[in-house]
């Protein structure tokens, strides 16, 4: 795991572009109107918690199934 370069634009979980605005449009986010799980942010690498955000995919995918989504972060 490649954890050199921290992309605040990419999903410190999945690796794909989180979409996240804070940058260019803090106030205008989606990360401001949806609640990130404390647990999920705990699935982050320190060195990377408040570096980028998680995608809202990760974070539909975890409220779905939280199991399953802990799981499929162990495939390597
Ligand atoms: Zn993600």
């Amino acid at each position: 795991m490649v954890t050199a370069d921290t992309d605040p634009k990419r999903c410190p979980l999945c690796g794909q572009p989180n979409n996240c605005r804070a940058e260019t449009d803090p106030d205008n986010c989606w990360c401001h109107r949806v609640r990130v799980p404390q647990e999920l942010i705990d699935l982050v690498p320190v060195e990377q918690q408040r570096q980028a955000c998680i995608c809202l995919n990760c974070i539909e995918s975890y409220n779905d199934n939280q199991s399953a989504f802990k799981l499929s972060l162990r495939t390597e």
